[in-house]
């Protein structure tokens, strides 16, 4: 069609979207700054809600990455970005120009860095690991096991670690992590069936149709522990073993319990390379620091600029199936956009 499209990320909205794109036959760049593409995706195992293994959706976005009409840019930033009749002009940190009649942001999100949550002991204590942590374990295959090498008795899992948190400045709800817990303590209970495990919740937002299943399950088959409380603090005793200390909110007492392992479900936020690529590109950001969507209802995909768009979870937080379909929807405005300039 002779019109062209920067992508600016190559996690999975970026490859999603660009693929349908080069499909219509426009030409896309895709610029992404780490060395390979998929995002964050190559850190997960399996999947909600029906546990497929991540490696699936790998797979599919790299066909997508090889559609003809897409030029994949590894290693890339962009340094400048600049208005032109047509459109705009990007340079990259190599020194290269990329016009573009429109442009793609899908710079994603970044995890909660749970350091931020000094209490809680991560990277203080051995024994407290974040779920980003336990699904890279659990992917690997390695046994799982407390520091010391012993089978855990006793796991808690916190929910909200990150987000609901007017402390850290994120009072938004991740949307994904009350899933992504459960979904974990199924796993670890079919590793482990000896081991007691407790998830400890503010409430459960379990979106998505199937969700509610998971979390009956997760009580019928897999008996795990519902307890309604906020963690205050974790504290190490001398055997490494953790005191973690809640307040039960149904019964409004404190609560101490001891445990082998802490998994810290840690919410997502906006990374640095969305503020970076929003500040360049001069387009609005919300009251979050995501990306400021004009619409929420009609114009999901677009900016605060003309003949910028938006894809994934750069927007707000969302689970993969989420990011999959915000990608098409992206696709398809870009697509009418450049119909109707
Ligand atoms: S999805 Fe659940 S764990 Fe995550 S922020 Fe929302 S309520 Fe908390």
């Amino acid at each position: 069609m002779g019109k062209s499209i920067v992508t600016i990320g190559g996690g999975i909205a970026g490859i999603e979207a660009s693929g349908i794109l080069a499909e219509l036959g426009y030409a896309v760049s895709v610029i992404e700054k780490e060395p390979d593409f998929g995002g964050k995706l190559k850190n997960w195992d399996h999947l909600f809600p029906n546990m497929r293994k991540a490696e699936e959706i790998e797979d599919y976005l790299s066909r997508k990455g090889k559609t003809p009409g897409i030029t994949l840019f590894p290693n890339t930033t962009i340094a400048s970005f600049e208005n032109i009749k047509s459109g705009f002009v990007l340079k990259s940190n190599h020194g290269v120009s990329y016009s573009a009649h429109a442009v793609i942001v899908a710079t994603g999100f970044e995890v909660f860095s749970a350091e931020r949550k000094e209490e809680y002991g991560y990277k203080i204590y051995d024994n407290v690991i974040t779920s980003a942590d336990l699904e890279k374990r659990l992917k690997s295959g390695t046994p799982l096991t407390t520091l010391a090498g012993k089978t855990p008795q006793r796991i808690a899992f916190i929910h909200c670690v990150g987000s609901r948190d007017a402390k850290v400045g994120n009072t938004y709800c991740s949307k994904v992590c009350c899933v992504t817990g459960v979904k974990q303590a199924i796993e670890v209970n079919k590793l482990l069936p000896a081991t007691q495990i407790f998830n400890f919740y503010m409430d459960l937002r379990m979106h998505g149709l199937e969700h509610e299943e998971i979390y009956k399950t997760a009580q019928e088959k897999h008996n795990i522990q519902f307890i309604r409380g906020r963690l205050s603090e974790v504290s190490e005793n001398i055997d490494h073993s953790l005191l973690i200390k809640a307040e039960d909110t149904l019964s409004g007492r404190p609560l101490k319990m001891n445990v082998d392992l802490v998994v810290l479900l840690v919410g997502m936020e906006p990374g640095v390379g969305t503020t970076a690529i929003g500040k360049a590109c001069n387009i609005e950001f919300n009251q979050y620091g995501y990306l400021k969507i004009p619409d929420v209802h009609l114009a999901g995909n677009l900016t605060s600029r003309k003949g910028i768009f938006v894809a994934g979870s750069c927007s707000c937080p969302m689970s993969v199936k989420d990011t999959i379909e915000h990608a098409r929807s992206a696709a398809f405005e870009v697509h009418r956009y450049l119909i109707e300039n």
